[in-house]
């Protein structure tokens, strides 16, 4: 499919990598999609809890337009702060909803510009059926461009994307004992 014209939406994007920046490019092209008056839905996997992402504040205050659908327990324990590894079986029923309601949204057909956030790292960990994706992306509308961020892109989505971006880490404060910052890491 090629378009000189550029008003082919309907392609599918990977931010992946292990750098700082997928989730963040996803927010970006958002704000760009809606400046343009195009409806934006963002489906947020393994991101449960209020406080620890700050887009979505300015999204429910000033953006409502923006369709937010948050999935997902929170891995921060609120009272020692830490973050919880594993997968258990809540994680995946949570990673269930957030298919379902991918489901649904394809079918309704309402948006130009749809985020799968951590859609990659989820389906790498488990949390979510890689083959469950696959049969939604194979039958989705034709017209919606996805956007899949996450770490360790699975081939299988890959093979069907059309822009793949590898976020190198060159360095990262984490490192070097920056913790992460409210307003620039979250
Ligand atoms: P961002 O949301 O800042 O664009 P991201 O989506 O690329 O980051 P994730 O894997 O989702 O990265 O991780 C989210 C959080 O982890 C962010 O606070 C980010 O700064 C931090 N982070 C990203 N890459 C690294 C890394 N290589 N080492 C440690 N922390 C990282
Ligand atoms: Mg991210």
């Amino acid at each position: 499919m090629n378009d000189s014209r550029g008003e082919i939406w309907g392609l599918i994007q990977i931010f992946t990598g292990n750098g700082k920046g997928k989730t963040t490019a996803a927010l970006g092209t958002v704000i760009r999609a809606v400046a343009k008056g195009k409806r934006v839905a963002i489906v947020y996997f393994d991101k449960g809890g209020t406080t620890h992402y700050s887009e979505r504040e300015l999204i429910c205050d000033r953006l409502p337009e923006i369709g937010l659908y948050p999935t997902g327990l929170d891995r921060i324990d609120p009272i020692t702060n830490k973050f919880r590894f594993g997968v258990t079986e809540e994680d995946e029923k949570e990673g269930e909803r957030g298919l379902a309601i991918i489901r649904k949204l394809f079918v309704e057909a309402q948006h130009d510009l749809i985020v799968l956030d951590e859609i990659n790292s989820s389906t790498a960990l488990g949390i979510i059926n890689e083959k469950d994706i696959l049969t939604l992306l194979d039958q989705r509308p034709k017209n919606i461009e996805l956007i899949l961020t996450g770490r360790d892109a699975p081939e299988s989505f890959k093979d069907r994307a059309d822009l793949i971006t590898d976020m190198t880490l060159v360095k990262h404060y984490f490192y070097n004992g920056f913790a992460a910052r409210e307003g620039l890491d979250y």
